[in-house]
């Protein structure tokens, strides 16, 4: 504060208005200005701490739209992350991870009085020479196309992820069993009437792949169990000669039959 008895009158109006303005910076208000007439030297310090201000404002201001860009670079970049983390690098599908934790909460929705629901496994066939004869780059390109085959057949509400290798999954979520299996059907149509490209792009390839079916909450009350249901169905398939479709139902019939 200022001592107004050492100042002589005439000078303390100028100096008060400095002093006042001075505080107003202190205090992060730096739109404060100061208008002083003549040339003396309280003037000059007014034009000075003006300055100043204008100056400070400027910067606060570049400083401000600074963090503003990098707020919203870091909100982008957590975004792709979070993508990230939840996709398969090679078919841009979702990760196994990531399906187990969409099945489960379908399984939680539906519980309170839902409808049917269905999970397609699928497994491509002699895989293992396919890559043997043609290479492993070839045979990444084939789970590429397949991903894209996979994500081209089904609806927006729907979800397909790569379970693991050469394995993907169906998350149907408005399918009853007889939905599904016609669904599954004509994917198993669709990727046998195709000509998978190779690494050059060249349509080459015929693959064929084995599916299985499991209905919410036919085959399985619960997330685990019905995937292990899809799954069983799939190996049916793979048993009876592979490039087919099995229903859990018909798996579990084949059982019981011996
Ligand atoms: P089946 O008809 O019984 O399914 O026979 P398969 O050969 O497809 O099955 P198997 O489990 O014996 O082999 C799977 C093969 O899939 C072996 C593995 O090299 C290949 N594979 C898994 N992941 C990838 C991948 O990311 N890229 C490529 N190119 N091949 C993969
Ligand atoms: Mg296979
Ligand atoms: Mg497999």
């Amino acid at each position: 504060s200022i001592n107004k008895d050492a100042l002589p009158p005439y000078m303390l109006t100028p100096v008060v208005s400095v002093a006042q303005v001075a505080k107003k910076f202190a205090e992060g208000k730096l739109d404060a200005r100061i208008e002083l007439p003549g040339y003396g030297e309280i003037t000059s310090l007014a034009n000075v701490l003006n300055m100043a201000g204008e100056k400070l404002s400027h910067q606060k201001e570049l400083l401000e739209q600074e963090v503003l860009r990098r707020t919203e670079a870091l909100k982008k970049a957590n975004e792709r992350l979070e993508k990230l983390a939840i996709t398969d690098g090679l078919t841009g599908l979702y990760n196994h991870r990531y399906f187990q934790e969409m099945l489960i909460a379908e399984v939680q929705r539906q519980r309170r009085g839902g409808n049917e629901f269905s999970v397609i496994m699928l497994d491509v066939d002699h895989f293992k020479q396919f890559n043997d004869t043609h290479g492993h780059p070839a045979g990444d390109e084939i789970l590429h196309t397949m991903g894209d085959i996979l994500a081209h057949s089904v609806r927006e509400t729907d979800m397909v992820a790569r379970y693991g290798g050469e394995e993907f999954v169906i998350l149907l979520r408005f399918a009853d069993h007889d939905n599904a299996l016609q669904i599954a059907e004509t994917l198993r149509h669709t990727i046998a009437n195709t000509r998978f490209p190779d690494v050059h792009g060249d349509p080459r390839f015929e693959i064929t792949a084995s599916l299985g079916v499991a209905t919410w909450p036919i085959h399985a009350k619960r997330a685990r169990p019905l995937i292990e249901k899809a799954d069983q169905a799939l190996y049916e398939s793979k048993r009876n000669g592979r490039n087919q479709l099995t229903s859990a139902s018909a798996k579990e019939a084949n059982e019981w039959l011996g």
